[in-house]
């Protein structure tokens, strides 16, 4: 008898048995056509056997291998094997998530379709930019990257904003080619992707590259996916779902941004890509090296320990680094939320023809609009949050579940008309700047002006060209980009981020405003930051003033130990939705006593609401998880995951989270 173990898009955690009879070892990995139910379905070949648990009578037979793509490797296989396992999501959602999304199909692809994507490698452009000399620094970190190919070796690449990481990782692919290897560099963000692409294929025009993110049309992905595959593609450039791109020749991997919490799935599978390439150079074989000007305390607690290489960058290419001030905004009037010093700053900056920011991490007009009389406030009728008025498009917009609705007329409770909006968003400094400074060239950069396809490449151009004066945005311009003419940084509002409940939310704003700030300076001229506070002595603030990110993180880190968070201990979280909060909340009580009857070294706490204790209309609550072994930790997991499953039917939802960022 031959049968198929196949992984199928299901949310069960177990394979499915076919019978197979044309199957062949070589068709593990490979997609196939299989009965489910009353439908067809394609899922993946993960494993072959003589013989079934399911009684024989029960067995049905696989329609048909589908043999139009190259099968995933084994390898490949691997490292999804122990996402699903370390994760607890079930290995059929797992395997099918990282295929394109043609491949998912039952209808296959045509082949002459997915040829069309421009993935094919383009014509070879005339000359390769040549490599800049490198700094001794810079040397040292290749060198000592160089000498640990062909071997597991996770580098912390710490280094400034600017202190030129990005050739680093150039000089690392280099050598990589140069040996026939693979690369594969991961980004936080689809927008950093043209960038970095552009880069390396000056910087290597005749070595294929691709590109992995969900913004490629399905052919483009399908065809990359391919080129990977095949290992035509000598070098991948992606985001988090790239970690799983098929590489058969794979020989280095970079992660950028290594901080960057995009890099974890918030929903369904949740996964850390960072975590997991490590897990893949281990597995593999290959060097890894996380770059950061400011990495999660996780991982500069390993290289600190040892247990990664550290290697740092300390001096800057170009000009010096940016000073960084705070103006204490205590006893001043601000005019729609601007101060004097940096309304000053700006107007000097235009008058020599510079170019600034001013970052603000929240679009819209503003948080929310309220009554002045009674005190209602515009909340969302399905979330526990507010919704924030969206002013030219004229309508309230909950940023959790996407209700939309137009703003009342007068206040729903008491009918007064003079509604007011409350706080500021990237939309109300906009329109408050062109007011103070008629004659500049405003460009708003958020999530709302960048949704649509292709908008993000026409504004970078204008920067590019001088076109602009002053960028209002949010984080999505924090990171990366390199903008030769910025020299001004204006940051209004960090203080909200300053005492959030969130033990992580200190670590996030000092590498948030680490990453803005270095948008300034990076051409001849030094920069400089200015950060609107009402506290201007916090120590956050002195360390970033000083811009010693090692004297943060370790007195970060000393907080960690005494406080035993992370990476001190292990956590897991199991989120529940509920209609009732109540029921959320039972479920959760009845999880942490079955969990408490583990003997196991992991310590389970009470159920509590969630941070935002009703999305869409649904009740959050979650259970928090812990140990100091990690290794207990998944086994406690492995066994309560299925205890909890066993348990059968519950009205409440539930999933965990492995290494949860947010609460
Ligand atoms: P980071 O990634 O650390 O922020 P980059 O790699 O972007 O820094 O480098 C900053 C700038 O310095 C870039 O314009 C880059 O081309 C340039 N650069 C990097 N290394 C050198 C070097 N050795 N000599 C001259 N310029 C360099
Ligand atoms: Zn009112
Ligand atoms: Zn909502």
């Amino acid at each position: 008898m031959n049968v198929i173990r196949v992984a199928l898009d299901v949310p069960v955690e177990k394979l499915f048995d076919y019978l197979a009879p044309d199957a062949a070892t070589e068709d593990i990995g490979q997609r196939v056509l299989v009965p489910f139910g009353r439908k067809t379905a394609v899922g993946v070949i993960v494993e072959m056997s003589r013989s079934s648990e399911v009684p024989p009578e029960r067995l049905k037979s696989a329609l048909r291998v589908l043999r139009d793509a190259p099968p995933l490797g084994a390898e490949d296989l691997r490292l999804m094997r122990f996402a699903a396992d370390y994760y607890r999501h079930p290995l059929g959602a797992v395997v099918m998530s990282t295929l394109p999304a043609r491949l998912r199909r039952v209808v296959a692809p045509r082949r002459r379709q997915a040829k069309q994507g421009k993935g094919q490698p383009a014509a070879a452009p005339a000359a390769a930019d040549a490599a800049p000399k490198l700094t001794p620094e810079q040397a040292l970190a290749v060198a000592e990257i160089c000498a640990n190919l062909g071997a597991f070796r996770p580098i912390l690449l710490l280094g400034i904003t600017s202190s030129g990481k990005t050739e680093i990782y150039l000089h690392a692919i280099a050598a990589a080619l140069a040996a026939g290897k693979q690369s594969l560099v991961l980004v936080p963000e689809i927008a950093l992707t043209p960038q970095l692409e552009g880069l390396v294929e000056r910087r290597f025009p005749d070595t294929p590259t691709v590109s992995l993110h969900s913004g490629l049309a399905e052919s483009e992905r399908l065809a990359h996916w391919r080129a990977a595959r095949s290992g035509e593609a000598r070098i991948v450039l992606g985001t988090r779902l790239a970690v799983f791109a098929p590489l058969p020749e794979l020989g280095l991997i970079i992660v950028d941004e290594e901080q960057d919490s995009s890099f974890k799935q918030a929903e369904g599978f949740r996964y850390s890509a960072r975590d997991l390439a490590v897990v893949r150079a281990r597995q593999r074989g290959v060097p890894i090296v996380l770059g950061s000007a400011t990495p999660a305390l996780e991982t500069y607690f390993n290289a600190v320990g040892g247990r990664y290489a550290l290697l740092t960058l300390s001096s800057r290419i170009g000009a010096p680094a940016p000073r960084i001030h705070c103006i204490d905004t205590r006893n001043e009037r601000l005019t729609d939320g601007l101060s004097q010093r940096l309304l000053t700053a700006l107007r000097e900056r235009m008058t020599s023809g510079e170019q600034a920011l001013i970052f603000i991490n929240r679009r819209g007009y503003a948080p929310v609009l309220a009554c002045r009389s009674c005190g209602w406030v515009s909340g969302c009728h399905r979330c526990a949050a507010q919704l924030v008025l969206h002013l030219p498009e004229r309508r309230l917009h909950c940023h959790h579940c996407g209700h939309v609705s137009p703003p009342p007329a007068s206040c729903p409770d008491c009918g007064n008309a003079d509604l007011a909006p409350v706080g500021h968003g990237t939309q109300r400094v906009e329109e408050a700047l062109a007011r103070h400074l008629p004659h500049a060239r405003i460009l708003r950069i958020d999530r709302d002006t960048t949704r649509r396809r292709g908008a993000w490449h026409g504004m970078r151009q204008r920067i590019q060209e001088r076109d602009v004066d002053i960028l209002v945005g949010t984080q999505i311009l924090a990171k990366g980009h390199d903008f030769p003419h910025l020299n001004l940084v204006g940051v209004l509002n960090a203080d909200s981020q300053l005492y959030s409940g969130d033990f992580r939310a200190a670590e996030r704003l000092f590498a948030l405003l680490s990453q803005v700030g270095g948008r300034a300076g990076r051409g001849d001229i030094q920069g400089e930051v200015l950060i609107q506070t009402e506290f201007p002595h916090h120590p956050l603030y002195a360390a970033l003033r000083a811009q010693d990110y090692r004297a943060f993180a370790d007195s970060a880190l000393a907080e960690r130990r005494q406080a035993g968070f992370p990476p001190f201990v292990y956590q897991a979280l199991l989120r529940t939705e509920a209609p009732r909060l109540a029921t959320a909340i039972e479920f959760l009580a009845e999880a942490a006593r079955k969990g408490r009857k583990f003997d196991s070294g992991v310590t389970v706490y009470d159920p509590v609401p969630a941070a935002l204790p009703r999305r869409a209309g649904r009740e959050r609550a979650q259970l928090l998880v812990q140990s100091s072994s990690r290794s207990r930790l998944r086994d406690f997991l492995g066994a309560w995951h299925d205890a909890l499953a066993q348990a059968g039917v519950t009205r409440a939802r539930w999933a965990l989270d492995v290494d949860p960022l947010d609460f």
